[in-house]
């Protein structure tokens, strides 16, 4: 099985990934992760990879492309498929994971998008903040500490925001991402497999949904 999390910066995707991660015997796959593992372990391609990140360029749909299919081929006895974290990004490598999926039997992937008003993204990324002491991040409104203005970690008593979580850059990057993502939702939300859900809900109520939508799929897939 194969999940995609699509969603803006701060929808919650990361705490959902974890969720369905658990339930279904997934791993969650990174592009980031994967790049740099491949960079670390000096694989041809990760060499490669490191030469374009080092002169501060992006990666290729191709390279990228073919880390995410290495991974996906590894029969890991200890998951029964992935969940995508940042991958595709454009409809190019939306396209590819189709072939790769048809080349390699693999069933289609479910792709589910947390959706949330633009307005909201920007209250929830101008909310968070970091223990100076242990970098631990939090968010005011849907993730703040247990005890106010105490770190859960190390008790530490002292925050700051990051320089690119101030407004007008994540003004910025709420956009880059909408262009990105917008073509993307319109390519796959014509499958059966795609289900859009709000995400101004509280974390149990999305699982629970998007895991119904998921489990009757698979009963309509088998049957
Ligand atoms: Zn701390």
């Amino acid at each position: 099985m194969i999940i995609i999390l699509l969603g803006a910066p701060g929808v919650g995707k990361g705490t959902q990934a974890k969720l369905l991660a658990e339930k279904y015997h997934l791993k969650i796959l990174s592009t980031g992760e994967i790049l740099r593992k491949a960079v670390k372990e000096k694989t041809e391609i990760g060499m490669k990879a490191e030469k374009i990140i080092n002169k501060g360029d992006l990666v290729s749909d191709d390279i990228v492309c073919t880390l995410i299919e290495n991974e996906l081929v590894i029969a890991d006895e200890n998951f029964s498929g992935y969940i995508l974290d940042g991958f595709p990004r454009t409809i190019e490598q939306a396209k590819k994971l189709d072939l790769i999926c048809a080349k390699n039997n693999l069933n289609k992937p479910y792709i589910i998008t947390l959706s949330l008003t633009e307005g909201e993204i920007l209250r929830r990324l101008s909310a968070r903040f970091y223990c100076s002491n242990c970098d631990q991040s939090y968010n005011s409104v849907t993730n703040s500490t247990k005890i106010k203005g105490v770190c859960d970690k190390c008790l530490g008593q002292n925050f700051y925001i990051r320089k690119d979580d101030k407004i007008e850059i994540i003004k910025l990057r709420l956009t880059a991402y909408l262009n990105q993502t917008k073509p993307l939702i319109q390519y796959y939300h014509e499958s059966k497999n795609y289900y859009s859900i709000e995400a101004d809900q509280d974390i149990q109520t999305i699982y629970s949904e998007v895991a119904l939508f998921i489990d009757q799929s698979i009963k309509v897939n088998l049957s």
